[in-house]
């Protein structure tokens, strides 16, 4: 199913993009909760972690370091960072492409609400 964000990868809808390559794309959340709030998005169909397979190992990979380096360019590795991936709607997923927030900026609690 086509999401917001396969319109964002096509280009058909604009968002603050900080880097892409053939693989996965990172942009702002357009509703940030923290001072940084990056969105890293693979650029092949996959709706969730709960759909992803064995096939999906290394996009996933892929968008980890992705994470990384949107961590590098934020300059958060050593103030620490924090990845979220909302799996189903229970969990709070509201777009059905796979995507990792990347979250710092501000201190964080444990557990999560
Ligand atoms: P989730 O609730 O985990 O599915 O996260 C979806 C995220 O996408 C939310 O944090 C939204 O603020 C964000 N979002 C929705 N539409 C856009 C958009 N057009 N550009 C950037 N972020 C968006």
């Amino acid at each position: 199913m086509e999401t917001i964000f396969h319109k964002i990868i096509k280009k058909e809808i604009s968002a603050k993009i900080l880097f892409e390559d053939d693989d996965v794309i990172a942009f702002e959340d357009i509703e940030a909760v923290a001072p940084v709030h990056y969105l890293v998005v693979p650029k092949t169909d996959l709706e969730s972690l709960g759909s992803a397979t064995s096939n999906d190992v290394e996009i996933l990979g892929k968008v980890m370091l992705a994470c990384k380096r949107v961590a590098e360019i934020k300059g958060l590795i050593e103030t620490g960072f924090r990845v979220v991936l909302n799996s189903g709607e229970g969990a709070g997923q509201s777009v059905f492409q796979l995507h990792a927030h990347v979250i710092g900026g501000r201190e964080f609690k444990w557990p999560p609400g």
